[in-house]
Parts: C-alpha cells; sequence; structure tokens
C-alpha cells in the first residue's frame, strides 16, 4: 500500500513549512531513490527534441543558466518512468506526431498531466541551480513565495498514478486551449516554450500546433474571463508571433485575475480527493490593463518597444480594430515583421 507521505508533506506545507525537494527522491511519487530504482526523467522528452532539431541545442534558464535541453532531467523511480509516464508520453508523442487535429482529441486530463511535468521539471531545474550557485553546500530547499501553489501543483500531479481525484465533473484543475499553427522548412522554428514562475502557467509551440495552458485555475480563464485576443487566435494559423502574443496575454490575465482558490482535501487510503470552491462571476480584461504587457512583448518579439506601443495604445498581431481575427502570413524566419505591422495610432484607426 502506498504510504501518505505525499499528503504529509502537503499538509507540513500548508502549516508553512518549505516545500522541499531532493535528488534522492522520486520527484513525483517521493519514493527515496537507490541504485536499483534510480531512473533521470528528461523534462523535454526525447522525441520532441529530436522532432525540432534540439537534442544538442541550449535554452537559457530564467536564472541567466545556459543548459543543453538533453541535460534538463529530473530523479525518478523506475516505477513511475517506467509505468505511468511512459505511457502518458506515447499518448502524447502520437498526437503531437499526428498535428492538430489530434492533440485537439486527445483527452485533456493526459495533455494537462503532461504539461504539468514539464512545467515542474524546469521549475525544479531553474531553482535547484539557483540555489546551487548560491549555495555551494548543496541546499535543495525548493521554497519562496513565487512557489505557494508547488505543493497544489505536486499533488494534483498524483493524478498520473491514480493518486489523486478531483469532485467536480464540470471543474478541472486547467484552462487548456490548442490551436493551428503556421510552419517553417527550419523545424528550430516550429518549436517555442514560454512560461511563468509566479504562476502555474505554460504554453508551447510544437509543429502546427501550440498549446496554452493554466494548470491550476480551474477553469477561470476558460469560462471565467472574456480574452478577445484568445478567441481571435482561436480562429487563426497562427504566426510565432501571434502565439507569443496570445501566451502573454493569457499569462497575464491570469496574473491580474487569478483567484487564490480555497480547497478542501479529503484523503483515505491512499487517494486524496480535491475540491475546490466555487469562482467568481465572469470578467473582462481592460485594454488599457495591457499596456503593463509592453515591455514583455517587446522582449519575446525582440524588437524596441516603440514597435509595441506608442504609450497609450498596445498592439496586437491577432485582430484588426474592431476584433476581426487577422491573418498573418509566416515568412518561415524569426523576424519581426516590423514592414507590416505599427503601433496603433491614438484613435485605434491603424494596426496595419
Ligand atoms: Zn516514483
Amino acid at each position: 500500500m502506498e504510504t501518505d507521505a505525499l499528503m504529509e508533506r502537503f499538509i507540513a506545507r500548508e502549516q508553512g513549512q518549505k516545500w522541499t525537494y531532493s535528488e534522492h527522491e522520486c520527484f513525483l511519487c517521493l519514493t527515496p531513490l537507490t541504485e536499483r530504482n534510480r531512473t533521470r526523467e528528461h523534462v523535454f522528452p526525447k522525441w520532441l527534441l529530436n522532432r525540432h532539431g534540439l537534442w544538442a541545442e541550449s535554452m537559457t534558464l530564467m536564472n541567466g543558466t545556459t543548459m543543453q535541453y538533453r541535460q534538463l532531467t529530473i530523479p525518478c523511480c523506475r516505477e513511475c518512468n517506467g509505468q505511468y509516464l511512459s505511457i502518458m508520453e506515447k499518448e502524447v508523442a502520437t498526437a503531437f506526431d499526428g498535428g492538430y487535429d489530434e492533440v485537439k482529441q486527445l483527452d485533456r486530463k493526459t495533455l494537462f498531466l503532461w504539461l504539468a511535468k514539464l512545467f515542474y521539471g524546469l521549475l525544479i531545474k531553474e531553482r535547484r541551480t539557483l540555489l546551487d550557485r548560491r549555495d555551494q553546500n548543496g541546499n535543495m530547499i525548493v521554497g519562496d513565495d513565487d512557489l505557494d501553489r508547488f505543493a497544489m501543483h505536486h499533488l494534483l500531479m498524483q493524478a498520473v498514478r491514480g493518486g489523486s481525484t478531483w469532485s467536480s465533473a464540470r471543474e478541472n484543475p486547467w484552462s487548456i486551449f490548442v490551436f493551428k499553427c503556421q510552419t517553417s522548412e527550419d523545424v528550430r522554428l516550429n518549436f517555442d516554450y514560454i512560461d511563468s514562475f509566479r504562476i502555474p502557467f505554460l504554453a508551447i509551440r510544437s509543429g502546427d500546433v501550440a498549446v496554452i495552458a493554466a494548470l491550476q485555475d480551474w477553469g477561470h480563464l476558460e469560462n471565467g474571463i472574456e480574452v478577445k485576443h484568445l478567441a481571435a487566435a482561436q480562429q487563426l494559423a497562427l504566426h510565432p508571433f501571434q502565439f507569443k502574443e496570445a501566451a502573454l496575454v493569457a499569462c497575464y490575465t491570469l496574473l491580474v485575475f487569478f483567484q487564490d482558490r480555497r480547497f478542501v482535501v479529503a484523503w483515505a487510503d491512499g487517494q486524496r480527493e480535491i475540491i475546490p470552491i466555487p469562482m467568481p462571476s465572469p470578467r473582462v480584461l481592460e485594454d488599457a490593463q495591457l499596456l503593463h504587457l509592453a515591455p514583455e512583448l517587446a522582449r519575446h518579439f525582440n524588437t524596441p518597444l516603440e514597435h509595441i506601443t506608442d504609450g497609450r495604445k498596445l498592439i496586437t498581431t491577432l485582430m484588426e480594430p474592431d476584433g476581426t481575427p487577422w491573418t498573418l502570413a509566416w515568412d518561415g524566419t524569426d523576424r519581426f515583421p516590423t514592414m507590416t505591422i505599427h503601433p496603433v495610432d491614438a484613435l485605434g484607426e491603424h494596426p496595419v
């Protein structure tokens, strides 16, 4: 029978202790690792890296450290890795191989758990590297105010092993949007990854499909907030900059509206049931609020701030001024299309 070390750790964190992470236990089930059961789980799966020629490429972590994608691994027990995670991985890989239509059909819970592992793995890696740099004695405590929702995230991830459930058929922990994308002949440019370490949010683009996901908003972004950028994006085949914009707007919206949901967690015999309290009524994101997003948009577009905003309005690559979805053809390069996009004028009449 499974011990409830998981619940013990969860409760300890709720009582103010820091969330801990160790190289000597499975990141998922927390089983102590020995020579017999120790494996490494790739944060970005091999199939994804191969697909985009990224096996030998590096990514820059948020703390400025550069690390090869293939070196991004986390400690995992043989059982989690070989059984639960590999079944999930196969299902997701098959769907992504099939492209947009198949990912759209993919079971949302499977997709959620796959995204949750990716997010958690990267978070551990970033924090770990940061702590390694600060403390050469190997302090492995992951924990600060940014990571408040870490423990709940870990608990939700247990559903991979069938160890967590949530009560409502109507309400799931996530908001997940699947988008169609344009592709380039350069496979490396068909991949993109954006996440946030303030909230459990990530966005990934691979080939002709992109997924934008809030991992712990309990459907808030999908059902509780009107975001016209996301509505427009769903009607388009996205240019990479449109994907970035949609992802950043989604993330920003969550940061503005994220309600610190309260939960009841009931547990018995290794099963944990997570019951969220009801959501507030629908709200709308004001255009003016989006101005705060300008520096972040400029950074991701790799273009000067004046291409993004005139100080009063923010450009959008997704819509005409009247909100109609705007088709932006991709030339297959990573260049910002400055020749076709200019800041909206003061009256908001000419985005193009
Ligand atoms: Zn395990």
